[in-house]
């Protein structure tokens, strides 16, 4: 029979893996602000829970997918005693390692699993159901949150016990904001020294130092002036945040993790709160000067 699956947190990213979710599941949605997850009920055949509680008697298996590990733990209380033996919290959200540890053997004490799953590929990627999903826990968590998973996912990856996934979600991110400052530090160079931007993005993507950020993030997003707002800079900081831990708590010294963080609460601190990670980009075009946008559409 198929299972009965919750969804928690209808946010950015968490709304269209919901909708694979509803697609493929008979699913049960909750959100914070109740309007939201009344209105993807009305939309998407899904039914709209009370509280979290609802949603973990409801369901084999509910999915988080909120800020941080800390919001995982505030539902995770708020179902209280509703967690039963034989219940699975899959946890999408880029949460922290250690928090994971905490959340699992919580539910362990109940009988309940516990596996993270955050996901990488963006809305975009969400919308067309190809994310990445990183698993970590044991079995037989691990089999029962693949197929659930695989609802929105086109590559699906147990990469160790539980922590492990949130860890190697924290480096990936620890990478893309390293792109993003890099490129965009580079840029505002080239540009000083009279090179397009366009035209050196071009050669990158054609040379050894190409990268997303390079391919899509910057043509798609910098040079067209789009600048949409899909995934915030205050999380994309949180998530080079959890890296740090990460390395320090496997006693790995890094400089380049450190001066990352450093850059991007810099770009926070001149930003409306609710900026996207790409516009760390003009953050750096405000302090060198340099207009690496194009152009053609000056906006923002
Ligand atoms: P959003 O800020 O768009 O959404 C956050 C969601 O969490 C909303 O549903 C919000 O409810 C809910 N929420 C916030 N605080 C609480 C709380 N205290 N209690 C209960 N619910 C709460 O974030 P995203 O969807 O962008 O990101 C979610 C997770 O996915 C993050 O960990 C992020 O790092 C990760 N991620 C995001 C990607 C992206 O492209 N956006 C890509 C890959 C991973 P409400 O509607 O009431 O505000």
């Amino acid at each position: 029979m198929s299972p009965r699956v919750g969804f928690i947190g209808l946010g950015a990213i968490g709304t269209p893996m919901a909708r694979h979710i509803a697609r493929a599941f008979d699913a049960v949605v909750w959100n914070r602000t109740a309007a939201t997850a009344q209105r993807f009920a009305r939309e998407h055949g899904a039914t709209a829970a009370g509280s979290p509680a609802e949603v973990v008697v409801a369901c084999d298996a509910v999915i988080t997918c909120l800020p941080t590990s800390r919001e995982v733990g505030e539902v995770l209380a708020a179902a209280g005693e509703a967690w039963r033996p034989g219940g699975l919290l899959i946890d999408a959200t880029s949460g922290d390692p250690a928090g994971s540890r905490g959340h699992a053997a919580w539910l362990a004490e109940r009988g309940a699993g516990f596996v993270d799953a955050p996901v990488s590929g963006g809305t975009a990627g969400a919308e067309r159901g190809t994310l990445t999903v990183m698993l970590g826990g044991d079995e037989p968590w691990i089999s029962r949150a693949r197929p659930i998973v695989s609802a929105y996912a086109a590559k699906v990856e147990h990469v160790g016990p539980v922590g492990a996934g949130h860890a190697l979600k924290a480096v990936n991110n620890a990478l893309l904001a390293l792109n993003v400052v890099a490129a965009g530090e580079g840029l505002a160079a080239l540009v000083k020294l009279g090179v397009s931007a366009e035209r050196a993005v071009d050669v990158l993507n054609a040379s050894s130092g190409r990268s997303n950020v390079t391919e899509h993030l910057i043509p798609d997003r910098v040079l067209t002036g789009a600048w949409p707002r899909t995934f915030s800079l205050a999380l994309l900081d949180k998530d080079v945040g959890v890296a740090l831990a990460v390395l320090a708590d496997t006693g790995v010294e890094s400089g380049v993790y450190a001066a990352v963080k450093r850059a991007l609460e810099a770009a926070r601190a001149v930003l409306d709160p609710g900026a996207d990670h790409v516009e760390a980009i003009k953050a750096i075009e405000a302090r060198t000067g340099a207009r690496i946008r194009s152009a053609m559409r000056q906006t923002g």
